[in-house]
């Protein structure tokens, strides 16, 4: 089975980009790094988000502190810092390849994505994973919302005041915890 390590922005594309790469029949595991993500209690928002979603699905995830002050809307400087580090673990922890969550949004530059991914994959020596995972978009917004995970609406950097999501509410949250509770037994069922 391959090992693949999976750099994860957020719990919302986590979900189907996980399952994809899990009935292909790769052995996955998570890399939450996003230095760019602000204001700060949006980052722990995702952050939170993230790991209710991982423990509910059983995906083992590195958490890696933010330790970066990166420059807002430079996307392709914002792209090599979170894939470097992916690889820089995936060599480390000697994984098959590498890959990121990101390819799913349609919101970001997919090609550009593609070809620091690969660049980076040649410096290091780990194959960059490509899928263009943005077919399953319409399928994760309806996985996440099966959670209750709160879906935000920017990418990271440069919160619009129009298109900043509310924090989730408590009763959300609660419905959210009872979700990810249930599946949590039906898994322990099945294991
Ligand atoms: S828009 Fe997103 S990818 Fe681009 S710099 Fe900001 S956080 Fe990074």
């Amino acid at each position: 089975m391959r090992k693949l390590l999976l750099h994860t922005c957020c719990g919302p594309c986590t979900t189907y980009v996980h399952k994809s790469l899990v009935d292909q029949g790769f052995e996955v595991k998570g890399l939450f790094y996003n230095p760019n993500i602000r204001p700060r209690e949006e980052y722990e928002k995702r952050l939170l988000m993230m790991e209710y979603y991982a423990t509910a699905v059983g995906l083992k995830v590195i958490y890696q502190p933010n330790d970066l002050e990166l420059e807002p809307g430079n996307c392709e400087n914002c792209y090599r810092v979170r894939l470097r580090r992916t690889a820089q673990f995936a060599r480390d922890l000697a994984y098959d390849c590498f890959s990121t969550t990101l390819l799913i949004s349609p919101f970001q530059k997919h090609e550009l994505l593609r070809q620091i991914g690969e660049e980076i994959g040649k410096e290091s020596g780990i194959p960059f994973y490509y899928q263009d995972f943005r077919i399953g978009y319409r399928e994760s917004r309806q996985m996440a919302k099966k959670f209750n995970l709160y879906m935000q609406k920017y990418c990271g950097c440069d919160p619009h005041p129009l298109t900043l999501n509310r924090p989730p509410s408590p009763s959300k949250m609660e419905r959210g915890i009872k979700g990810v509770r249930k599946k949590e037994a039906s898994y322990a069922k099945v294991s």
